[in-house]
């Protein structure tokens, strides 16, 4: 058991004073406690604490690309184009290389705020598409990597059998992707049996969900077939949809109708559901979500990286619908710039300020943007990650981000404003410590494996990208 006092802590959706905080032996918060004075016992936490976020959508292998497709290679880019060149990067990854640039990411995630990544996770062969001999070589090399790293991790093995609507196969370049709804199940169930054996989850918190790569690489049989395995499953289920319009278009020919019409026609989504990018959605189909309790996981700058477009932000707020936020290919790394991009794309598509401050319906108006938005991500991004409670609340995980009080941007601002400073004036180093589960995974800044894990990922860039 350990007990901690800060002057500031954010609870209940809101900054409170003077706060007890009390961690048990399952790394969970015992005791959440505002307005008490510092017992002689408790360890002062050097500035005010938020809890961590989840990063609800990341692709790890996708670090080693961040800033390496930014040129304008043929007449035209877009997000088919810069696809082909990913799957450069896809193609070359082996567990040892996935292992150490996941590492060196999930150090970099922990100093953007968040405490949880969710891997949405498609290299399951090698390069040819040949099986490895233990199926979950590159699975266990993500759970290495948040070991190393002192990051949770939620395993979200996809299926992926095919390369478009019309396409009963998948391309040359997608076989190492090759995953049925069985083997997707049975990875699933394998690591999380694999993890709690080896006592490894006792030391990082690992758990596994489902996920369907898109309606275009699925079939519905198929589709169907996952559903049915999981029943009873109480974990998420995450599925790329509606990110891209030629996606969108392919489906309505298909199908007859855009791609969240269509699995909610089916049935299918439910409170598990974390529906990702849903970019291009109509009415109807943000009301047929918010119906199914199904979470939208937006990605905003992996989004304007790719140019995919604006999702409607007011039309979700206002439709109740939990959010939460992705690093995805990891151009970004902290959710305070996904959150800023978040209302920054609504500011410039609405030629409007405080977009999210002010939902019509639903939650209420909250003045105040950053809170808005931290709020959805908190409770959104905790349950995409299979977590019923997730904050500053007795019996949830005890992630915590301790502000550093001395960073420029915030001084002389009052404690009141700090989440909108965090936001929007952008401190460089905003977070001093954070801890996972009860134990301190940077401290005073530094993360105690990060020269290791930083030769490791520079060694795998420069065999990736020798000329
Ligand atoms: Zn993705």
């Amino acid at each position: 058991m350990s007990l901690y006092w800060t002057p500031a802590a954010w609870i209940e959706g809101r900054w409170q004073p003077s706060v007890v905080l009390e961690v048990d032996a399952q790394g969970r918060w015992s005791r959440v406690a505002a307005g008490e004075a510092a017992p002689a016992e408790a360890e002062r936490l050097a500035g005010p604490a938020l809890p961590g976020l989840v990063d609800a959508h990341s692709h790890a292998f996708q670090r080693a690309f961040a800033g390496l497709a930014e040129r304008r290679e043929g007449a035209g880019d877009d997000f088919w184009s810069w696809r082909d060149r990913m799957y450069r990067v896809a193609g070359a990854v082996t567990p040892e290389s996935l292992r150490a640039i996941a590492a060196h990411l999930y150090v970099e995630l922990l100093r953007g705020g968040y405490t949880q990544v969710c891997e949405f996770h498609y290299l399951q062969h090698q390069a040819g598409g040949a099986p490895y001999d233990d199926p979950l070589a590159l699975s266990m090399a993500l759970a290495d990597a948040a070991g190393d790293a002192g990051i949770g991790l939620t395993l979200l093995p996809a299926l992926y059998e095919r390369a478009g609507f019309e396409a009963p196969a998948l391309r040359e370049d997608q076989r190492r992707f090759h995953a049925g709804a069985d083997d997707v199940w049975q990875r699933a169930q394998a690591f999380e049996r694999r993890v709690a054996a080896a006592g490894r989850a006792a030391l990082v918190p690992l758990n596994a969900g489902l996920a369907i790569h898109s309606v275009r690489a699925a079939a519905g049989a198929s589709i169907a077939r996952l559903r049915e395995l999981a029943h009873g499953f109480d974990g998420p289920i995450h599925v790329h949809v509606a990110e891209q319009r030629a996606e969108v278009a392919d489906c309505i020919a298909a199908t007859g109708r855009p791609p969240v019409a269509w699995l909610a026609a089916q049935g299918w989504l439910d409170a598990r559901w974390q529906l990702v990018h849903a970019t291009h959605v109509g009415a109807d189909e943000i009301a047929a979500t918010a119906a199914s309790g199904a979470g939208v996981v937006i990605c905003p700058t992996t989004e304007g990286n790719l140019g995919d477009g604006f999702t409607d932000v007011p039309a979700w707020l206002a439709a109740d619908v939990e959010l939460a936020v992705g690093s995805d290919s990891q151009v970004g790394r902290s959710w305070r710039e996904e959150l800023r991009w978040l209302e920054y794309g609504q500011r410039l598509r609405l030629e409007r300020r405080n977009v999210a401050a002010e939902p019509a319906r639903g939650a209420g108006p909250r003045p105040d943007t950053a809170a808005s938005l931290f709020e959805r991500a908190r409770a959104g991004g905790g349950r995409a990650a299979g977590h019923a409670r997730w904050g500053l609340e007795v019996g949830a995980r005890a992630d915590l981000l301790v502000v550093d009080p001395d960073d420029a941007s915030l001084v002389g601002l009052p404690h009141a404003r700090w989440l909108d400073a965090l936001v929007f004036s952008s401190p460089s180093r905003p977070w001093r410590d954070v801890m996972v589960a009860g134990r301190w995974a940077l401290r005073h800044h530094h993360h105690p494996q990060v020269e290791r894990i930083s030769a490791n990922f520079a060694r795998v860039m420069q065999a990736l990208w020798a000329e």
